[in-house]
């Protein structure tokens, strides 16, 4: 393991502290960009490093309490369900029904947040990490399946039951298991959407899906690109930075050795479009690469530019990666 001085130290904000590589434990690294967030205005730059000695990419510095940085209106979380969030819940609905093969690969990847990554068979048991206000275990459910979801917000949890979805439970995988509020499994599918980079230990994470998934069960795992086209051609002001909510940065590479150190085995892997990064980044950059200005976020330019960003994700360069992998080993 290597330890290295940050290239240019930059001033920690509050409740911060110099990071580590949460797989190898290494120090300092290479600094990819140095950014601010420029959706919620977080005081204060973040960097993005990669590890030397691994190469995964994180947030740096860290933050002490990685929640503390989520506003109460992140929109996620909100009663208004989101562009995405309505339009992967209707793609899902279809999309879960057994016998819906062929239109589920069709709708998997036209919203790459309606991928069930295969036929899904009848009275399935899925779980949802990161439910957020259960578009996906609602569509999972009303499709016959015997579908659960974890989600931290207990707001998104609210609107989640104001809507009638049940099966979304509020805290971490961990209380949930521990506690018997999901079943203990196995999984057929289980589904961990723009999850993964804000985990601060993926590897547990990772184990313990890989503690409660079917022999014979599969993983969806979607997180942004760091690899992107956009992300190179904005740099700082690419809208799937996330800082500092986003703790770790993906690559294809650094995807796939971190779920196979999490006990799985990548069967596939591609990029896809992330429904508004794009028209998001154009915004912060254009704006200096500080604050946005807020006109990415219009549904008609959200469309008008989700074909450009459908078109990167099939040659290779979307701003998303979508891997699905199984339980490997014994
Ligand atoms: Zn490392």
């Amino acid at each position: 393991m290597t330890s290295e001085s940050p290239a240019t130290p930059i001033a920690a904000p509050d409740g911060t502290h110099p990071s580590a590589c949460p797989i190898c434990g290494t120090t300092g690294g290479r600094e990819i960009l140095t950014a601010r967030d420029h959706r919620r205005g977080t005081p204060g730059e973040f960097r993005v490093v990669e590890c030397t000695s691994c190469r995964l990419a994180r947030t740096d510095p860290w933050p002490d309490d990685p929640g503390a940085w989520y506003p109460d209106e992140y929109p996620q979380h909100g009663d208004q369900p989101s562009l995405t969030a309505r339009a992967s819940g209707a793609a899902l609905r279809r999309a879960a029904r057994p016998g819906a093969r062929r239109l589920g690969r069709i709708l998997g990847r036209a919203v790459p947040e309606a991928d069930t990554g295969g036929p899904v068979a009848p009275r399935s048991r899925i779980l949802d990490v990161g439910a957020g206000t259960g578009t996906a275990v609602a569509a999972f459910r009303a499709a016959g399946h015997d579908a659960w979801g974890v989600e931290p917000s207990l707001r998104a949890v609210v609107v989640a039951e104001g809507r009638g979805t049940e099966g979304v439970v509020a805290g971490s995988l961990d209380d949930a298991l521990d506690n018997e509020l999901i079943p203990a499994g196995p999984y057929d599918v289980i589904r961990m959407s723009q999850v993964l980079e804000h985990v601060a230990d993926p590897i547990a994470l990772l184990q313990r899906l890989r503690s409660i998934i079917a022999p014979t069960g599969r993983l969806i795992v979607g997180v942004p690109n760091l690899d992107s086209v956009a992300r190179k051609v904005t740099g700082s002001a690419w809208d799937g930075l996330e800082l500092p909510r986003h703790l770790l940065h993906y690559t294809r590479e650094s995807l796939l050795w971190v779920l196979s150190l999490g006990g799985f085995h990548v069967t596939s892997m591609r990029t896809a479009p992330l429904l508004g990064v794009l028209p998001g980044s154009i915004d912060a950059r254009t704006a200096g690469g500080d604050r946005q200005r807020g006109w990415s976020d219009a549904l008609p330019v959200r469309v008008a530019l989700y074909p450009v960003e459908w078109a990167l994700g099939a040659a290779g360069q979307g701003d998303g990666i979508v891997a699905i992998a199984e339980p490997a080993g014994p």
